[in-house]
């Protein structure tokens, strides 16, 4: 359990990490969501005593990071910056970190294999691939076999393959009744990762929700309508007792998969249509909606951002 009480962080006028409370609970993936700037991975060194809160507390269960004797052994972090010696193999970094951590040198050949990475583990981390140096530092992360796992934006720049593999890693180490905290700026990664949300924007909380009740309250279904007949075909729908909604544009939205029914109504009465489209509002809308004051980069969320959200999340979990 990590547990988060006011935890502030300011940087001279600008407030990174806001009054943030929340607790992060063992057995789920919780996962940590926000735009680029939010502030993650403040947060997140904050919880590793990387960095002194301006306000607040954190707790790892229920002591302070630097209060923790052998504090591999109770949380393994993947932060987002790599910091390995490219000129070491993997095993020697390894096998360097149980030994200041006091963890058996057995483990390290454990973890390797965990991670796939045994067949290079004499070469040196220089020549690995960013994929290769993720396993690495996720290695790094359950040297000490941690209750506790926390993954700062652990996929990006990783191909398919490699955000697969992390994914059930994650899954799997729930399922052994973990802690799992990761973090993520892309709503589509989140709603096939995580079972619990925890969005914030600008440092500040702004949900603090199981992944399936946001869904449930975000993901409305409607239909779009266009037509070159919009008087006629609003008194026909009104007939039938449809509520329909003024969209931009010259569009029409009716709630619900009414598409069927609507397309019925229409012929019977002769109305053209220009266009009669189910759609359901993404959880990237719902995103970008909750966190739309907050943006800090809006540049980012409206262009390469958004093709991502889109990209993903209808396959579900
Ligand atoms: P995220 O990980 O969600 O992208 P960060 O925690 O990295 O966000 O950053 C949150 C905010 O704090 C950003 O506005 C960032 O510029 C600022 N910030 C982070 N670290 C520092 C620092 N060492 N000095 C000054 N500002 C910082
Ligand atoms: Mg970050």
């Amino acid at each position: 359990m990590i547990e988060l009480a006011g935890l502030t962080k300011r940087y001279g006028e600008k407030v990174a990490v806001d009054d943030l409370t929340f607790a992060v609970r063992p057995g789920i993936v919780t996962g940590f969501l926000g735009p680029n700037g939010a502030g993650k991975s403040t947060t997140m060194r904050m919880i590793l005593g990387l960095d002194h809160p301006t306000a607040g507390d954190v707790r790892i269960d229920g002591r302070r990071y630097d209060q923790l004797k052998d504090p591999l052994t109770y949380i393994g972090a993947l932060l987002d910056a790599k910091a390995v010696h490219g000129g070491r193999s993997a095993l020697s970094h390894l096998l360097c970190l149980a030994q200041s951590n006091g963890i058996p040198k057995s483990r390290v050949r454990e973890v390797l294999d965990t991670v796939g990475l045994t067949a290079v583990a004499r070469k040196k981390t220089k020549g690995f691939s960013l994929g290769m140096g993720q396993r690495l530092g996720i290695a790094g992360a359950l040297l000490g076999d941690p209750r506790i796992l926390m993954f700062d934006e652990p996929v990006n720049g990783l191909d398919p393959e490699g955000i697969h593999w992390i994914r059930t890693l994650m899954k799997s180490l729930a399922a052994q009744g973990r802690t799992v905290f990761v973090s993520s700026h892309l709503m589509s990664e989140m709603a096939v990762t995580a079972d619990h949300l925890v969005v914030i924007g600008q440092g500040r909380l702004l949900a603090d929700t199981s992944m399936a009740e946001f869904i449930r309250r975000n993901s409305r279904s409607y239909v779009r309508i266009r037509t070159p007949e919009r008087e006629r075909l609003l008194d026909v729908l009104h007939g039938a007792g449809i509520t329909v909604l003024e969209a931009g544009g010259d569009a029409l939205e009716v709630d619900g998969e009414k598409g069927e029914l609507i397309g019925e109504l229409a012929a019977r009465h002769q109305v053209v249509l220009h266009e009669l489209s189910p759609q359901r509002a993404s959880l990237e809308e719902a995103f970008m909606r909750l966190t739309a004051e907050s943006v800090e980069y809006h540049a980012h969320s409206d262009t390469a951002g958004l093709q991502d959200w889109g990209a993903g999340w209808e396959k579900g979990s």
